[in-house]
């Protein structure tokens, strides 16, 4: 058997076998090659430990075999369409990593929107009280925490195994050499906050509309449901926070709420309609409105 070319045996050559992966990728997902080889640098780097340079040196040689079917397997699974952050259980957001995990929204670029946004309402020395609703992994409330150590930062999540996923983000970020102490909450929206007790909320609702075609085709199909749709065209916790929160803020406090790039004028209107003042909407990396302050 020596010398025996057979391109699914595992004395395949790394390289080799991070090209094949990553044609399976695109034949499976309809991505650039670019793109697919980059998830199987990272899905590679998860099974063996090593990092892209070491890849790199150990391309002309073959993976031990455990190694060599674990990468095959997740890429077979990336392919099907799960999300690289579930198949790794991580994901950066912001300056830290988080752990991701199924039934909890993994953290978007896009939303370092918001935890900019928040911190240029929050002067350094900050004392003052942050809630961040709808928590999941906790990215936007332990990053603001992370930079605002004298900020008094809680978050609420209705599920538990978010709150828990983000109690072990916390442990991480304190891993990560931030140890940051935010207050980690099982509620619904602000139901359970006492009247004039917060001076800035921060929120990533749901607000895909139900229908919406994302939903069922590429990786939203492999995220909670419950985390991406909301009814109304995807308003309606919009209207449930925006009413709650007149009452939770002190005086002169903020309301800051990420939204569908077509939802800034929707979200502008009930913001008006509550009595908020509001400030411009302020566009992502992509140069979508993505935040609007009320
Ligand atoms: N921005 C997310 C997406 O479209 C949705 C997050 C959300 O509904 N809050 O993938």
């Amino acid at each position: 058997m020596t010398g025996a070319v057979n391109p699914a045996s595992t004395d395949e050559c790394l390289d080799a076998l991070l090209r094949r992966c990553g044609e399976r990728i695109v034949a499976g997902r309809g991505c650039e090659r670019a793109e697919a080889l980059f998830e199987v640098r990272l899905l590679a780097g998860f099974v063996t430990g090593l990092d892209t340079t070491a890849l790199m040196l150990q391309g002309d040689r073959p993976l031990e075999p455990g190694s060599h079917h674990r990468l095959e397997s997740l890429c077979e699974r990336r392919a099907a369409g799960e999300p690289v952050a579930y198949l790794i259980g991580e994901r950066g957001f912001w300056r830290y990593r988080f752990h991701a995990a199924p039934g909890v929204l993994i953290p978007r670029p896009d939303t370092e929107l918001l935890v900019e946004c928040a911190l240029e309402l929050l002067p350094g020395t900050t004392r003052s009280r942050v809630l961040d609703l709808g928590t999941g992994s906790g990215a936007i409330a332990l990053s603001i925490a992370a930079e605002r150590p004298a900020a008094d930062v809680h978050a609420v999540d209705r599920s538990e195994v978010a709150i828990r996923l983000a109690a072990r983000n916390r442990e991480f970020l304190a891993e990560q050499g931030a140890s940051v102490k935010v207050g980690l909450w099982q509620g619904n929206w602000l139901d359970a906050v006492a009247p004039g007790s917060v001076d800035l909320i921060v929120s990533n609702p749901p607000y895909i509309a139900a229908g919406d075609p994302h939903l069922t085709a590429g990786d939203l199909r492999h995220e909670p449901i419950e985390a991406l749709v909301a009814d109304e065209a995807g308003l309606a916790d919009y209207r449930r926070i925006i009413a709650q929160a007149r009452t939770v803020l002190r005086p002169g406090g903020w309301l800051l709420l990420e939204h569908g790039f077509e939802q800034a004028q929707a979200v502008g209107g009930l913001l008006d309609q509550a009595g908020f003042e509001t400030i411009d909407t302020r566009r992502d990396v992509a140069g979508h409105p993505r935040v609007t302050a009320g």
